[in-house]
């Protein structure tokens, strides 16, 4: 059997430069009409037991060289479990170094989480008792723009991910987030059902999904460059979705997202908006507070820097829903890498863990349900 990459399935992204006896020269392909890329997934079938080199060649040029940095790759024999590779990273190349155990292995940025496993998701959620399913629209690419809702109390919290496809992480996280929600014998969850209605899209982005893409929509599109004019025609995706919301209102949002340089997981908020307001800081602070102590993964030291006064991207959805509505919103980061703070040599940050660390976000929010509540008048 010969040695062979393909990546013509759901999600896959890889170009063959050349295979030459066990080294195998590699590039990822842009996201359509974009220069964003940096996510990879592919097959490699035929090299049981052969000592091989991947070699990706165009990392420098990708989205953000720095997360190539103490990064190692995931790979898969049975698609579930996905483990970590000794992955080196030099002079713009990523280099995977590996002996294949079998003659059927799956390489990726992260567990990959593929548009019929989001088909299975809604398929199992859709029908269960105390949930309503709706399509919000079609996509650029004719898929259907799935939404969830539960619960019935007065605040509205949005819980919405993957705007940026590659970031496969985030529907990990929904995927242990709606488990949980639909646990009626958790007490918890009973608490956050009273007090609010949940409105879920656990993937803002199919078509960037299925086709492989890091961070852009069928159009090219930056997702999270659009909440502040969204339009049909290049972003149909945040127009559907802040229509919908312009009509149940917002209390309470977080977006979903991953990171490929910072190892742990942080939040971001909307501290430069211009009507920030000390009470719906108070909220948020109170949040990250309380997510720090219900677990280790979450901590606040590190993360992204805060804009100064007045000066928030507005075109972003944390910020834009925090100015237009006075939310408590925020943007969820989980690293590619793992939790340097409580590292898993094995499998690094996983999907495993991803799922648990939203069920700790709904614990944090059932602490902060008074605040929240005082601060909303609800
Ligand atoms: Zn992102």
């Amino acid at each position: 059997m010969t040695l062979s990459i393909s990546s013509a399935f759901d999600g896959g992204n890889i170009r063959v430069v050349s295979i030459d006896g066990a080294r195998i020269d590699l590039e990822i392909v842009k996201d359509k009409n974009s220069d964003f890329y940096q996510w990879f997934s592919f097959r490699l079938t035929g090299g049981e037991g052969q000592k091989l080199e991947l070699r990706i060649l165009n990392c420098a040029g990708s989205a953000y060289p720095h997360g190539w940095e103490n990064y190692r790759a995931c790979m898969s024999l049975d698609r579930e479990e996905w483990e970590r590779v000794d992955t080196s990273y030099e002079g713009g190349v990523l280099t995977i170094s590996v002996t294949p155990p079998s003659d059927s292995v799956w390489f990726a940025y992260f567990a990959p989480y593929t548009m019929e496993r989001h088909h299975e998701l809604i398929a199992a959620f859709a029908s269960y008792p105390g949930i309503a399913y709706r399509s919000l629209g079609q996509t650029l690419d004719g898929q259907e723009l799935d939404y969830l809702e539960l619960g019935g109390g007065p605040l509205q919290v949005w819980l919405y991910a993957r705007q940026h496809p590659g970031e496969t992480m985030a529907e990990w996280w929904m995927e242990g987030a709606i488990e949980r929600l639909l646990d009626e014998s958790d007490p918890v969850i009973r608490r956050l059902r009273e007090a609010a209605t949940f409105h879920i899209v656990p993937n803002m982005n199919p078509d960037g999904s299925r086709r492989g893409h890091l961070r852009t929509n069928a159009a090219g599109v930056n997702l999270n460059r659009e909440w502040h004019a969204p339009t049909p025609e290049k972003s149909p995706e945040v127009f559907l979705v802040r229509a919908e919301m312009d009509k149940t209102g917002v209390d309470f949002a977080m977006d979903i997202h991953g990171d490929e340089a910072i190892a742990a997981n942080f939040l971001a908020g909307f501290e430069g908006i211009p009507s920030h307001r000390a009470e719906q800081q108070a909220v948020f602070d109170a949040f990250s507070k309380a997510l720090v102590r219900v677990t280790p993964d979450f901590q606040t030291a590190k993360g992204y820097e805060v804009p100064p006064p007045g000066k928030a991207n507005l075109s972003m959805s944390t910020a834009q829903l925090a100015e237009r509505f006075a939310a408590v919103s925020m943007t969820l980061e989980m690293p590619f890498k793992d939790n340097e703070d409580l590292p898993d040599p094995l499998h690094g940050w996983s999907p495993e863990r991803c799922r648990l660390l939203a069920r700790a976000c709904l614990d944090a929010l059932h602490a902060v349900l008074p605040d929240l509540r005082a601060y909303r008048g609800k």
